[in-house]
């Protein structure tokens, strides 16, 4: 019954190997565990006309998947997300894949769908997350579909709605006087406290997994192609290290060739320690003190994958941006405006970030760009400016014109 090519995980940093089809967190070594598969026997095996007649959703790339027993999936109706081309943003050539249409409004879904899915396989009956909101919504609903409790602590400035969702939806959820590393801490301490199974970004080895289907799927859809460059908000920056990891492993198997994409990590100014690391030449980042930005997503002051994110922006030429809070909101009405297109902040974040390198010229007018805009925009809150109308009183006609 299974597709599933797993064969082992490796340390991201030493390379020493764990068995798969057991719970793990971090390796020995403290870094993250990436899992491992035949991509030998997958070559010339697994091709583009496989998947014809396949779910049209990232279950589809169960070879290149964890899961050993479909059983365990619990579904909420998972979908490819749509390639939206700009048509008014001046001088460029690019589209936003719009993640916010996925189960839960936001990508977050792809990589707790996964880690939950696996937690399920290997008999995990409580999680924990640290969450500046999406990853504990996407957490809460995908837990309680599979009978699994979560415990989600989140950061006192999280988005409201995000709380509430998640307790909704059946997730026992804490608003705490911290960052989401400290968040992280309490988390870390109830692994053996109250038996809790972490499943912090990286911390186990399959949320990257359901990530790194983003870029399986826009592969896919452009034709077993690969894009110019890639936009991507960094907060974990868990999406970022598993398209770039889908990558090559779509090359093992010789689904694409040798091309990759530049990938582009987009941060605020007001939490950029991949920005500050990557113009320092670092390879890895220190944390950000004091970080703060409406883009909550991305307001990650210190990230276990920093390495593995800044080996990813040099190993594929590409760079880390900061853009401003103004630059981000008026990204995010332009696009609104112009495009039709309602962006989170973080998704705004990027646009921001592509108009800059276009204009500095780091990123050229034709190259075919990419910009994730990783949740719904409807969670986000929105400028109230809209005037009213007193329906009894003479209406002054002039002011349609
Ligand atoms: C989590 C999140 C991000 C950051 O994603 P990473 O892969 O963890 O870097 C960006 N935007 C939104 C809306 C998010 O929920």
């Amino acid at each position: 019954m299974t597709t599933s090519h797993i064969t082992h995980l490796e340390c991201t940093r030493t390379g020493e190997t764990a068995k798969a089809g057991r719970l793990h967190n971090l390796s020995a070594a403290g870094a993250p565990l990436f899992a491992r598969y035949d991509l030998d026997a997958l070559r010339g095996v697994l091709t583009k006309d496989s998947f014809a007649g396949r779910p049209a959703n990232f279950w589809r790339y169960s070879e290149l998947l964890p899961v050993r027993d479909r059983a365990n999936i619990s579904s909420l109706g998972e979908t490819f997300t749509p390639l939206i081309p700009l048509e008014r943003l001046a001088g460029g050539n690019a589209s936003i894949k719009d993640e916010g249409r996925l189960p839960t409004g936001s990508f977050k879904a792809r990589g707790l769908a996964l880690s939950i899915a696996m937690a399920k396989e290997l008999g995990v009956t409580r999680v924990a997350i640290p969450t500046n909101g999406n990853a504990g919504a996407a957490t809460a609903a995908y837990a309680s579909r599979a009978g699994i409790e979560s415990f989600v602590f989140c950061p006192d400035d999280t988005p409201d709605i995000n709380v509430r969702e998640t307790a909704l939806q059946g997730g026992k959820v804490w608003r705490c006087n911290g960052l989401i590393d400290q968040c992280g801490r309490i988390v870390h301490a109830g692994e053996k406290e109250a038996g809790w199974f972490n499943i912090a970004t990286l911390r186990e080895p399959y949320r990257v997994e359901g990530k790194k289907t983003m870029g399986i799927e826009l592969a896919e859809q452009l034709g077993w192609q690969v894009p110019d460059v890639i936009f991507y908000p960094t907060g974990g920056g868990t999406g970022l290290i598993g398209m770039w990891k889908a990558f090559a492993e779509l090359e093992a198997v010789g689904l694409i060739g040798s091309k990759r994409p530049r990938m582009i990590a987009v941060q605020a100014s007001g939490c950029a320690p991949i920005v500050r690391a990557w113009n320092k030449g670092a390879q890895c980042a220190e944390r950000w003190d004091d970080a703060s930005t409406a883009a909550a997503g991305i307001r990650v002051p210190a990230a276990i994958g920093d390495f593995l994110i800044l080996r990813a922006l040099r190993e594929s030429d590409g760079f880390a941006i900061a853009v401003e809070e103004e630059e981000i909101f008026d990204a995010r009405a332009h696009t609104a405006r112009d495009e039709g297109l309602l962006l989170c902040p973080e998704g705004a974040a990027t646009v921001a970030g592509y108009s800059k390198a276009l204009e500095s010229g780091q990123v050229g007018p034709d190259d075919r760009a990419i910009l994730f805009n990783c949740g719904n925009g409807l969670k986000y809150p929105m400028p109230d400016d809209v005037p009213r109308l007193d329906l009894d009183a003479p209406i002054d006609w002039a002011m349609f014109d």
